[in-house]
C-alpha cells in the first residue's frame, strides 16, 4: 500500500468500510483515488484523495465512463468527505448508495465489451447498507 494512502487511513480513522461504504477485507483492500484527476493535473496528496476498497474504486470508474453524471456526483460527495476530515456521515453514504442503486436499476441488463454483466455481483454485495452501519433500531 501507498504511503499516503496509509497516512489517510490513520487521518479519517477508516476502519472496516470505505468512503463509499464498501466492506474492507484482504480480498478487498484499501486504495487511493484522485478525487481531480492525474490527468489534468491532480496531484497524489492528502487534499486530492479518496479512500476507497479496490471494488469500490473499479466500480466508481465504471460509472465515470457510463454515467458521468452520477461520476460526478459521488466524487463530489467524495470530495466533501476529504474536505471534513472524518469518516462519512450516514447522509453521505445514503446519498452514495441511492446513486448506486440507480445505477444498478439503469444497467441491470447491460453487459461489458468483453460479454461479462457490466455490473458485477461484488459491487452490489460488498456495500454495507447504512442499517448496518449506524443501527436500524433508532426511535424518530
Ligand atoms: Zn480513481
Amino acid at each position: 500500500m501507498r504511503a499516503i494512502t496509509n497516512l489517510m487511513i490513520d487521518e479519517w480513522n477508516v476502519k472496516k468500510i470505505c468512503w463509499m461504504g464498501y466492506k474492507v477485507s484482504k480480498e478487498n483492500p484499501y486504495t487511493y483515488h484522485h478525487i481531480k484527476k492525474r490527468c489534468v493535473g491532480g496531484e497524489e496528496s492528502i487534499e486530492n484523495g479518496a479512500i476507497l476498497t479496490k471494488i469500490a474504486h473499479e466500480y466508481l470508474h465504471i460509472l465515470e465512463t457510463h454515467d458521468t453524471e452520477k461520476y460526478i456526483y459521488i466524487n463530489n460527495v467524495l470530495k466533501q468527505i476529504n474536505e471534513q476530515g472524518f469518516m462519512p456521515l450516514e447522509r453521505q453514504l445514503l446519498a452514495i448508495n441511492s446513486i448506486l442503486e440507480e445505477f444498478e436499476r439503469e444497467n441491470r441488463y447491460v453487459k461489458s465489451k468483453k460479454g461479462k454483466m457490466l455490473i458485477k455481483k461484488e459491487y452490489i454485495e460488498g456495500r454495507i447498507c447504512h442499517e448496518r452501519i449506524f443501527g436500524k433500531d433508532r426511535r424518530h
